[in-house]
């Protein structure tokens, strides 16, 4: 490891990679680069360099895991073992855990698992190169791995760190930085701005810290305007004719007289994306599940009548189909194990 600098800042305001204090390093996404998961970016940041893969919303296994009334949101951060200067020991250790932790529900208030009971939605962070800002790295590149997956969400997830060096607060910490410093405080937000991730290390006031959360709102701000860019040239049109086409087609669907019809057709494909894998006899088995929904066995009415009502809200239809609650449960899995863990078991259901 280098040696500690003896300034971070010179007479000119400037840091050691030349940076102003507000300001973040250069950072790259590319959408879509994996062609085996439903949704991935590759992300780099300055010298960081991250991979972020979703698969899902596919059913979960073990089915006792399942939430009746919505998805769930698996995290999990990992560092490659040749992505710092010294090894990493392969597989899980407290800090990655506790990143994961913190990281997968940095997207609670955006991912709308309302409307995938049963299912679960997996997202891989995984660090190829590391130079301090990781877990806001992985958190930046996941939010573009969700939307590429389809996963609907409320809005984008921006993360990036503030720190103190030679006194003064700092934007987006680089290695010596971080490791040098008086203190790292890592956040991450919503468009609107609601703090969905803050962790601190080190000191800092109360009054730094507010003006810290301000300085990384600032960081923020300009995280969104890159994600949004490579949105626009992944999914954004410019052509006339097409975008008219598609107002149309939206008005077709709006004046449709027969509601209920488009409702099953969505739901007959939602069931065939979550199927896609499975054999014939797994399908009997959904068959089955399914017809005890319909009986109420599986859901409350309530529960049904909840997802239902806020998805009517937003698409203002009758979508009390659209579930993807066709589980089936291979027989055998009552191994006891934490929420979120994989098992072996799981690792085959994968569908990668
Ligand atoms: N790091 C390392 N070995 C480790 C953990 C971290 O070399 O086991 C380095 C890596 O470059 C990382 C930096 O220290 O980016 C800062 O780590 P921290 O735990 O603060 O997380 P991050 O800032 O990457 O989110």
């Amino acid at each position: 490891m280098s040696d500690k600098p003896e300034k971070f800042i010179d007479e000119n305001g400037l840091r050691l990679d030349g940076r102003r204090v507000d300001e973040i390093r250069p950072m790259t996404v590319e959408m879509g680069v994996l062609s085996r998961a439903d949704g991935s970016c590759y992300l780099e940041w300055g010298n960081n360099k991250v991979l972020a893969a979703v698969y899902g919303p596919r059913e979960l296994h073990p089915r006792r895991l399942q939430r009746p009334s919505e998805a769930l949101v698996r995290y999990r951060y990992n560092m490659a073992a040749f992505s710092v200067e010294d090894r990493i020991r392969p597989g899980p250790s407290r800090r990655s855990t506790e990143i994961s932790k913190v990281s997968g529900e940095a997207f609670e208030p955006v991912v709308m698992k309302q409307f995938y009971p049963g299912a679960v939605i997996d997202v891989f962070a995984e660090v190829l190169q590391a130079d301090a800002g990781t877990r806001t790295a992985a958190i930046n590149a996941a939010t573009l791995a969700l939307v590429d997956a389809g996963i609907p969400m409320k809005g984008l997830v921006a993360s990036c760190a503030v720190g103190k060096v030679d006194g003064q607060l700092v934007l987006d910490l680089n290695k010596p930085e971080d490791n040098y410093g008086d203190a790292d405080l890592p956040i991450a937000m919503t468009e609107d701005g609601e703090i969905t991730l803050l962790q601190m290390d080190g000191n800092l006031t109360a009054d730094e810290i507010a003006k810290g959360i301000e300085m990384a709102r600032k960081g923020c701000e300009q995280i969104f305007a890159i994600q949004k860019e490579a949105l626009l040239s992944k999914f954004g049109t410019t052509d006339e004719e097409e975008l008219l086409k598609e107002a149309e087609l939206q008005a077709e669907v709006a004046t449709s007289e027969d509601e209920t019809e488009d409702v099953e057709v969505v739901s007959e494909v939602v069931s065939e994306v979550a199927l896609e894998d499975e054999d014939d006899e797994l399908k009997d088995e959904v068959d089955e599940d399914l017809e005890l929904q319909d009986e109420g066995e599986a859901f409350t009415d309530d529960e049904v009548e909840d997802t239902s009502d806020e998805a009517e809200d937003l698409f203002g239809e009758d979508v009390s189909e659209f579930e993807i609650n066709e589980g089936t449960e291979s027989e055998g899995d009552s191994s006891s194990e934490p929420e979120g863990a994989e098992s072996d078991e799981d690792e085959g259901e994968k569908n990668e």
